[in-house]
């Protein structure tokens, strides 16, 4: 007996052969885009990290919506990093680079009849953000702002702090997703870093070593677990899904 088609198939856009898409072209199609970034995250998580909860939480929202013609589309992994660049692993693209991108990606869906494209962003360096909000007004897209005041209070004290970049509140969510690509024996050494990144942006403190962040993280990677992780997804998950119900 053929083993039951896990809930994602059929989901993902590079996974599709041309008539399976074409068949959900009447329905209009509602792309989820995962958007990340290639940029050092300590000395415990992977480069891809914020590509990995972007994929994360749309592939969740697409599980949890199968009334709805949900395509998640191929992550677009490289974002606007300069934050990183005194470390290894920042791979970047430009502002201009990344709202051309976007652009481009939006007027070929909607030439290929998808009615709806919401970007699912989680790096959060100011450029980025500023250039994600820009493009999608522009091409007349969704945006899952996760920054903005009314999602952002719902996630955890970390996150709310600005204290959070490769800390407790990201590495949960790697732990609960791809906890092989967590270096456990470095993270639970790491002492916590406290840092008001938002602050130290706006002081214009600009790369992490100068906002005291001398590892690449900050927040407490130490306290990270699978479990919070899962609770963080979920409430994610409901962000996107409550959008896609509500705008789509
Ligand atoms: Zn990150």
């Amino acid at each position: 007996m053929p083993t039951r088609a896990p809930s994602m198939h059929g989901r993902h856009l590079a996974d599709l052969t041309s008539s399976a898409l074409d068949g959900l072209r009447p329905a209009g199609p509602i792309g989820l885009w995962p958007v990340g970034a290639v940029e050092p995250h300590g000395p415990h998580a992977p480069l891809g990290t914020d590509t990995l909860i972007s994929t994360g939480i749309c592939d969740r929202a697409a599980a949890r919506l199968p009334e709805l013609p949900i395509v998640v589309l191929p992550a677009l992994p490289f974002g606007v990093t300069r934050c990183g660049s005194a470390f290894a692993g920042a791979v970047g693209i430009t502002p201009e680079t990344l709202r051309a991108t976007v652009l481009d990606v939006a007027a070929s869906l909607a030439e290929q009849g998808f009615r709806r494209l919401v970007i699912v962003n989680n790096h959060f360096e100011p450029e980025q953000v500023a250039t994600l909000r820009d493009a999608a007004s522009e091409a007349g897209v969704l945006y899952l702002d996760l920054v903005r005041r009314v999602n952002a209070e719902r996630l955890t004290d970390e996150f709310r702090r600005g204290s959070c970049h490769a800390g407790r509140y990201e590495t949960s969510l790697v732990l609960a997703d791809r906890p092989g690509l967590i270096d456990e024996a470095s993270r639970k050494r790491l002492r916590s870093v406290e840092v008001d990144m938002p602050a130290e942006l706006a002081a214009g403190r600009t790369d992490f070593v100068a906002m005291g962040m001398d590892d690449a993280y900050c927040g407490a990677p130490a306290e990270a677990t699978a479990a919070e992780g899962r609770a963080t997804f979920e409430i994610l998950t409901d962000m996107l899904v409550r959008l896609v119900r509500e705008e789509a």
